[in-house]
């Protein structure tokens, strides 16, 4: 078996508790053939090869990345996809790797996107918290946003130091950090956690953003979601003080998120009508 460039170990993980769990699980309904062949040896494979023939473990990669480059033999491990007709002008980039891992064999994966990432964090560890509250901004995922809002102990942030730790309690801080709330993405064309709740369809995580970052009328809002929100300590008081509507801010082709919606349409025509993303 092939080992990794980087640390020069076997190209497998060894599995966590949860994961036997999952494995005696499937023993339990019945599927036994896979079970038998992983039982007694808790372990999966962890393998990245690149265009270079380079193999590394998904971890040891992300470590060892620079830009566009193996980190083992530095080749140039990017492909130039076709220029596409909407954006003739921009060359498109991929990195395609063959990923195994528990899963199974991915071939051909553009992990581009997950690379540039994980190298902007390196360089603004800060931004870790933002830029998960973006994402899920643009998943609609409202419990994770509210945890981040709160500086939920659970939200792993890889340790600023400034998290509440054991015996912080739920109701977060006095108001919600200008620099979460009103992120603008500098890897998403500067859009802000608004942009990308419309841009997603997720009307709910855009009411929240509008209750804690704007002047929105809060008579457009439904009573209920009002009361919800208040019962977990969330209302228009937790706004960072002297901060910019979070209505007026702009991607980088000037666009608001009213303008996104605009051309969004759809669910969205109501909301674009009624004013509600207007200034
Ligand atoms: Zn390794
Ligand atoms: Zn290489």
């Amino acid at each position: 078996m092939d080992s990794c460039a980087a640390c020069h170990k076997p190209l497998i993980v060894e599995l966590d508790d949860s994961d036997s769990d999952i494995e005696m699980d499937m023993e339990d309904g019945g599927v036994s053939s896979r079970s038998a062949a992983v039982s007694g040896r808790n372990t999966a494979p962890d393998d990245v090869e690149l265009k270079c023939g380079c193999h590394f473990h998904w971890q040891c990669l992300l470590e060892g990345y620079m830009m566009n480059e193996c980190p083992s033999c530095g080749a140039d491990i990017t492909t130039n996809m076709t220029p596409s007709p909407t954006s003739p002008t921009t060359p498109q980039q991929q990195i395609l790797v063959h990923l195994r891992n528990e899963g199974g064999l991915q071939p051909n994966l553009d992990i581009l996107p997950i690379l540039t990432e994980e190298l902007y964090l390196r360089t603004y560890p800060e931004e870790r918290r933002a830029r998960a509250f973006l994402e899920f901004c643009r998943e609609g995922d409202l419990g994770a946003i509210i945890g981040v809002l709160n500086d939920d102990p659970d939200f792993d942030d890889e340790g600023d130091g400034s998290g509440g730790g054991p015996g912080a309690t739920g109701a977060g801080p006095a108001e919600y950090p200008r620099d979460i709330l009103l992120y603008r993405d500098p890897l998403g064309n500067g859009q802000t956690g608004l942009h990308a709740a419309i841009a997603g369809g997720h009307r709910e995580v855009a009411m929240l953003l509008l209750l804690l970052a704007s002047d929105a009328d809060l008579a457009q809002f439904p009573a209920a979601l009002l009361d919800e929100a208040r019962a977990i300590g969330m209302g228009r008081d937790k706004r960072p003080a002297g901060s910019a509507d979070i209505r007026t801010l702009r991607d980088e082709e000037g666009r608001t998120a009213e303008d996104l919606a605009r051309a969004t349409g759809g669910m969205w025509t109501d909301w674009v009508e009624r004013g509600i993303l207007g200034v």
